[in-house]
C-alpha cells in the first residue's frame, strides 16, 4: 500500500472535513496504529492552508491532556501531513445520531471530558474555535478526544481573518461571532452549549440549512428549552446549559472552569466541594 513520510502505511480512510483527509496508518518503526491527517493535495500550493495546518500540529503540541488527540510527528515528504493518537471509536456526531436518547449520565460523563479538555486548552492559551461534534471522538468505554485544532489559535496572536465558510458549521457559531466578532474562550463556551443541548435531546437548538438562517437564529431567536424536548433533564442541568447559550457573552460564564464546576454542583451539591479539591490540585 501507500506510504507518507517513509515509516507511515496508509491501511484505511478514517475520514475527512474541509481541509484534510485523515487516515488510519502503521508506524513501522514503533509499530502501531496512528491516524494521519493529510493536507488536501489541492490546498497544498496554497501558502496560508500550509501555514494553518502547521499551526494545528503546533497548537496540539502544546498540549497533553487524556481527552486531547496526542500529536506524534510532522512531515511534508510526499505531501503535508500531521501524525496523531488513532482513536477507535466513532464522532461524536455519529455518535448521537445512533444513540440518542443518551442517559442523562452518561450525557453529563461525555461533557464532563470536553468540559476538562477545554479548560486544558484554554489556561495554555489556546481557543480551539470549532467546538463541534465531528471534531469529538469518542470511543467504545465512552472515552472522549477533542481534535482538529485546525483553526485554533493562539489567543495572544489573532491577526489573521477567515472566511466563516471555510471555518467550520453555523451551527456551533456565537452570536457575536455571527456579527463578525473574532472566537474567544466565551465563543468555544457558546459552543459547548450547542454540544451539550445536542447531546441531551438529540437536535439542534438552531436547526437550519443555510448559514445565514442559522446565524440569525444564533442571534435573536430564544434559547429552546431542552426540557420541552426531554422532561428527565434536571432543571439545575437546563440551568447551566442557558447559561452556556447566552446571547450575550458578559452574561455567559466567564471560563470553561466555571462551566464545569456549576454541572458538578447541579448534579450534587454535597459532592460538588470535594470535586472542586480534586480538581485545583
Ligand atoms: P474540518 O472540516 O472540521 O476542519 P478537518 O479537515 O480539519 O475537518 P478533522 O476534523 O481533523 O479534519 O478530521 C476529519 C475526520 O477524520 C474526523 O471527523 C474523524 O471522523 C476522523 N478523525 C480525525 N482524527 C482522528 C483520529 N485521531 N482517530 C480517528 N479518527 C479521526
Ligand atoms: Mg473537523
Ligand atoms: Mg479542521
Amino acid at each position: 500500500g501507500k506510504r507518507v513520510g517513509g515509516r507511515y502505511q496508509i491501511l484505511s480512510r478514517l475520514g475527512e472535513g474541509g481541509m484534510a483527509i485523515v487516515y488510519k496508518a502503521k508506524d513501522l518503526i514503533l509499530d502501531r496504529m496512528v491516524a494521519v491527517k493529510t493536507l488536501r493535495p489541492e490546498l497544498s500550493g496554497d501558502e496560508e492552508f500550509v501555514r494553518r495546518f502547521h499551526r494545528e500540529a503546533e497548537s496540539v503540541a502544546s498540549l497533553s491532556h487524556p481527552n486531547i488527540v496526542a500529536i506524534y510527528d510532522i512531515g511534508e515528504e510526499d505531501c503535508y501531513y500531521i501524525v496523531m493518537e488513532y482513536v477507535e471509536g466513532m464522532t461524536l456526531k455519529e455518535f448521537i445520531k445512533d444513540y440518542s436518547p443518551i442517559a442523562i449520565n452518561e450525557s453529563i460523563f461525555i461533557m464532563k471530558q470536553i468540559l476538562l479538555a477545554i479548560t486544558h486548552a484554554h489556561e495554555h492559551g489556546i481557543v480551539h474555535r470549532d467546538i463541534k461534534p465531528q471534531n469529538i471522538l469518542i470511543n467504545e468505554s465512552e472515552r472522549v478526544k477533542v481534535t482538529d485544532f485546525g483553526i485554533a489559535l493562539a489567543v495572544s496572536g489573532a491577526t489573521i481573518t477567515y472566511t466563516h465558510s471555510i471555518m467550520g458549521s453555523a451551527h456551533y457559531l456565537s452570536p457575536e461571532q455571527a456579527r463578525g466578532g473574532k472566537a474567544t474562550v466565551k465563543s468555544d463556551i457558546y459552543a459547548i452549549g450547542i454540544v451539550m443541548f445536542e447531546l441531551l435531546t438529540g437536535k439542534l437548538p438552531f436547526p437550519g440549512t443555510s448559514p445565514v438562517s442559522v446565524a440569525l437564529k444564533h442571534l435573536s431567536s430564544p434559547i429552546p428549552y431542552p426540557r420541552d424536548f426531554r422532561e428527565d433533564i434536571p432543571q439545575s442541568v437546563e440551568n447551566v446549559l442557558i447559561r452556556a447559550l447566552a446571547k450575550n457573552p458578559s452574561d455567559r460564564y466567564n471560563s470553561v472552569t466555571d462551566m464545569y464546576h456549576d454541572l458538578l454542583t447541579a448534579l450534587d451539591p454535597e459532592r460538588a466541594n470535594e470535586q472542586r479539591l480534586i480538581f485545583a490540585e
